[in-house]
């Protein structure tokens, strides 16, 4: 999306043509009306894999939508090791960094879940919760794996603190402690090795799964570690609630600051069920995995990929990211050469409006009551309204004798703009393009450059925001209504996986970044930056106040 597109989110306006919700009140979470967006790549899961795949794309240009459930395997733990440049850092620190970068070029993460992943003519067509439907030409699978304990009373409780799983994530942090290494089946004998590297106060019990007379532990016998082979029958706290002790079968206890196990991994598999994808054993005998092409990612399914653990369940997340960063490369190559065999280039976002603009009408089609407040003491002379979409702004700044250029990423919008203005005998002239393009507009050839709630998705370079000041004549305005994001934000810290959002607002340029580009230069004077309340009867659900922002070029 970009010079034309009105916000997603907007579609939920009581302003909208067509409000399926018929409720504008400010209800905390109302039901939203169900959303069809297009996407060039869904990808479903947004941890390492999936983010990473999402980078990748991005900057290939592609239009890209990650839906996330926000659970990655390693959120119990406090601390992410062994992630060069990332040492120590939370989980969840790292993914909000991650995030962040994917979204600086535009591409999406909703909160939110994949239900059911189908193909159709169209290509894909995925359900997410809330009702919405996301249509994509290629999917990638990066939902992970989950971790099945040995039920144990007691041990989940510690799971991702004190009971471990893997020496090379958090070994090092029990280092010289009393570690007991809980072994289940022949598979627990492998990391073994490790921990005596790390602790002279090792113990191994073998609560089941391997013979007493395991040459492994006759080994560590011999190398001084204790081995008991007894059942553990459950797991015992001090007063403070942190871990003491293993109380075995027999009544011993056997004190311990950190366990070790090994857990049953099962690969998240269910939305993609539908496809026919199924999960197979992993070879190692640890996992359920997703089979797929060690280089591409590519699934038994056409056009479905596997990502990160999912298709390889013994990686760290630094290589995790780097498997997503491969596959999300390899689908770049093939929709690459699919768009030269039919010599297509398609606009990465246009297809998402396309889309939204082949069905009913979208907008009431009255003019911004913003747009309509600060134009009216202006000279009419020429003006670019981008995002138009249905041109109810740009309709009436002709009415108002201003000789109007219609812009939108959508060749489907612009038609309706024409359709309305050949009926009402107005002259405004139209132009399809990306406001993230090189250049898409003249050049201080405008008197006013307006845009209403426009999602321009963001780039690094802010080039859309460059755009759109470049257009500006000088003498001229530019003249920007967005929704307040606070009130978004708001929204937004209280969202559920189970009712997804079906827009990602940080991945749009916001007035924040108009403003930074107005300050910083000497060509312009900022006259208006208001919050102000949603005239009456516009006021969304989720959007109760708009943001003004009215400037001059000086020069
Ligand atoms: C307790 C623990 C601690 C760990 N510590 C470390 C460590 O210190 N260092 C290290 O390198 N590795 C560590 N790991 C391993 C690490 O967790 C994995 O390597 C990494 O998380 C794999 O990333 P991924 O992207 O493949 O999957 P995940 O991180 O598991 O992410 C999958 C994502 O998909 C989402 N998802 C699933 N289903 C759906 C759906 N239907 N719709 C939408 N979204 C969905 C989930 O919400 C999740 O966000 C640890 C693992 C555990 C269990």
């Amino acid at each position: 999306m970009t010079s034309s597109d009105q916000h997603p989110e907007d579609q939920h306006s009581a302003d909208r043509a067509h409000d399926h919700s018929g409720d504008s009140s400010a209800e905390p979470h109302p039901a939203l009306p169900s959303i069809t967006r297009h996407a060039d790549v869904a990808i479903i899961g947004g941890s390492a894999a999936g983010l990473a795949a999402a980078l990748q794309l991005s900057r290939q240009q592609r239009s890209v939508i990650v839906v996330d459930a926000g659970d990655p395997r390693n959120a119990p733990a406090a601390a992410m090791h062994s992630y060069l440049g990332h040492e120590g850092r939370s989980p969840a620190d790292f993914l909000r960094i991650a995030r962040a970068e994917v979204c600086s070029y535009g591409a999406e993460v909703l909160t939110g879940r994949a239900l059911d992943v189908a193909r159709d003519a169209e290509g894909f067509r995925i359900e997410l919760t809330g009702g919405h439907v996301l249509r994509a030409r290629r999917v990638v699978a990066a939902t992970g794996l989950t971790d099945e304990l040995p039920e144990i009373p007691g041990l989940a409780e510690h799971w991702g603190t004190s009971v471990i799983h893997c020496p090379f994530c958090h070994g090092y942090e029990s280092r010289d402690r009393r570690i007991v290494a809980l072994v289940t089946s022949p598979v627990g004998l492998h990391a073994l090795p490790l921990l005596r590297q790390l602790t002279e106060q090792l113990t191994v019990v073998v609560h089941g799964g391997v013979p007493a007379e395991d040459p492994q532990l006759a080994t560590l016998k011999s190398a001084g570690v204790p081995v008991i082979v007894e059942p553990v029958e459950r797991i015992l706290d001090d007063d403070a609630g942190r871990l003491r002790a293993l109380r075995l079968a027999d009544g011993t206890e056997v004190p311990a600051d950190t366990i070790l196990i090994g857990t049953r991994l099962h690969a998240r598999v269910a939305p993609f069920a539908g496809l026919g994808l199924a999960a197979s054993e992993h070879p190692t005998g640890i996992a359920s995995y997703v089979e797929a092409d060690p280089v591409t990612g590519a699934t038994a399914v056409p056009g479905l990929y596997a990502a990160g653990t999912l298709a390889e369940p013994t990686l760290q997340v630094l290589p995790t990211a780097a498997a997503g960063g491969r596959v999300g490369a390899m689908i770049s190559f093939d929709l690459a050469q699919e768009d030269l065999e039919a010599a297509a280039r398609p606009v990465a976002h246009a297809a998402d409006w396309d889309g939204r603009y082949s069905g009913d009408l979208q907008w009431s089609g009255n003019p911004n009551g913003s747009l309509v407040a600060e134009a009216a003491g202006l000279t009419p002379g020429t003006a670019l309204d981008i995002g138009a979409g249905e041109g109810g702004d740009a309709l009436w700044l002709a009415e108002q004798g201003w000789r109007v250029t219609a812009s939108d990423i959508s060749k489907l919008a612009l038609e309706r703009v024409r359709a309305e203005a050949q009926r009402r005998s107005l002259p405004v002239e139209t132009l399809q393009t990306d406001a993230n393009a090189a250049e898409p507009f003249d050049r201080a050839r405008y008197d006013l450059v307006t845009a209403a709630y426009a999602s321009i998705p963001r780039t690094p370079d802010a080039r859309g925001v460059t755009n759109f000041l470049d257009a500006v004549a000088p003498g001229g305005r530019l003249l920007i209504i967005n929704h307040d994001v606070s009130d978004i934000r708001e929204t937004l810290s209280t969202a559920e996986p189970e009712s997804t959002r079906p827009f990602d607002h940080e991945a749009f340029v916001g007035t924040d970044d108009f403003v930074e580009a107005l300050t910083a230069s000497p060509e312009w004077e900022i006259e208006v930056n208001e919050r102000r309340e949603r005239p009456a009867g516009a006021a969304s659900a989720h959007h109760v106040h708009d943001v003004v922002l009215r400037a001059r070029r000086l020069s």
